[in-house]
Parts: structure tokens; C-alpha cells; sequence
């Protein structure tokens, strides 16, 4: 199953991060795919205040991963520089935790990810306009699509 939406600016974004953060529980994986500045930062913003994160989301790049408490954890990972990284970290720990895990650039671990996940996938249509498309993999995140198209 999967919704589609488009954006007109980043705050669009977010609140519609907002929309999916509220339908996701601890243990949940959502993978963010996209080009670079696609706006998979922007909306883990608004998925993070959804779960009660008060700090202000940054991109993770630099660090790999980003740890918020709110109502469960949030852990943020960006995978786009992991190559040639050495890692003194267990990125499985983040996967398999109790919090919502949020990647960018997952592929980088294909074999570490598990089998159902939600993706967010994000194309730039032009400088502000977005199209974001959300959909399931495995049945037990069928929930969080279908609760976007009762909005
Ligand atoms: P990524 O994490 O995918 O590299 P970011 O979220 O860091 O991307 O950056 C997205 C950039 O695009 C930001 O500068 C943001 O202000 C801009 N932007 C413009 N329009 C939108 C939109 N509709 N949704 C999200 N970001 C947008
Ligand atoms: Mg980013």
C-alpha cells in the first residue's frame, strides 16, 4: 500500500512528518530514500516532534547517527559518508532498539536491514516542490499508510 503527497516548502514537509511520526511505535524502521537535499532531514524533524523530541533535529551526516529522547527514543542515522568510516558503533543496536529509527541512505547496509520497514520516498520536482510517497514494506506497517489516507 502507499500514499502519495506533494509539498510546496519545507514547513509542508514537516507537518507532514508530523502526520507519520504520530502512527509509528518503538521498534519501528522508516527509511528515507531520495537525492541529496531531497528533504529526508526536513521531515524526520517533524516525524521527531511527533514523538515528543524537543531538541532540533540536525542532519546527522558528520556523526552517522543522532540519539533524541522524547516520548520513546529517536535515533537518526545518515549512512551517506559511512564508507570508509571506521565505525566503533554497532549500527544494529539503533535497528533492532526500542526507539524509531529513522535512516538516510539505508542501502549502504542493505544486509543489515530488517525485512518489513516504512519508506519515505522523496523526488525533487523543482527548487520548493516535492513529492513524497510513503509506503509499507511487510504487513505490520500497512497501519501507518492507512491511517494518511484517512486524513
Ligand atoms: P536531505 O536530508 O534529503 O539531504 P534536507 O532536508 O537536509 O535534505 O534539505 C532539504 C532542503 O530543501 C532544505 O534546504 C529545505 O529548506 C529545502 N526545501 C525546499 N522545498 C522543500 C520541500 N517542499 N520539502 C522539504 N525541503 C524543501
Ligand atoms: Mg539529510
Amino acid at each position: 500500500m502507499e500514499k502519495s503527497f506533494k509539498t510546496f516548502n519545507a514547513d509542508e514537509t514537516i507537518e507532514l512528518g508530523k502526520k507519520i511520526g504520530q502512527n509509528l511505535i518503538p521498534g519501528n524502521v522508516v527509511l528515507l530514500t531520495g537525492d541529496l537535499s531531497a528533504g529526508k532531514t526536513t521531515i524526520t524533524k517533524g516525524i521527531g516532534a511527533s514523538l515528543g523530541v524537543k531538541r532540533v533535529i540536525n542532519s546527522p551526516t558528520f556523526t552517522i547517527v543522532k540519539e533524541y529522547s522524547g516520548n520513546c527514543p529517536l535515533y537518526h542515522l545518515d549512512l551517506y559518508r559511512l564508507d570508509g568510516l571506521n565505525n566503533d558503533f554497532d549500527l544494529e543496536d539503533y535497528i533492532e532498539g526500542d526507539g524509531v529509527c529513522v535512516i538516510e541512505w539505508p542501502f549502504q547496509v542493505s544486509e543489515i536491514l530488517p525485512k518489513e520497514y516504512l519508506e519515505i520516498k522523496i523526488e525533487r520536482i523543482d527548487e520548493f516542490t516535492r513529492s513524497i510517497t510513503i509506503m509499507n514494506h511487510g504487513d505490520s506497517y500497512v497501519r501507518v499508510v492507512e491511517a494518511l489516507w484517512k486524513h
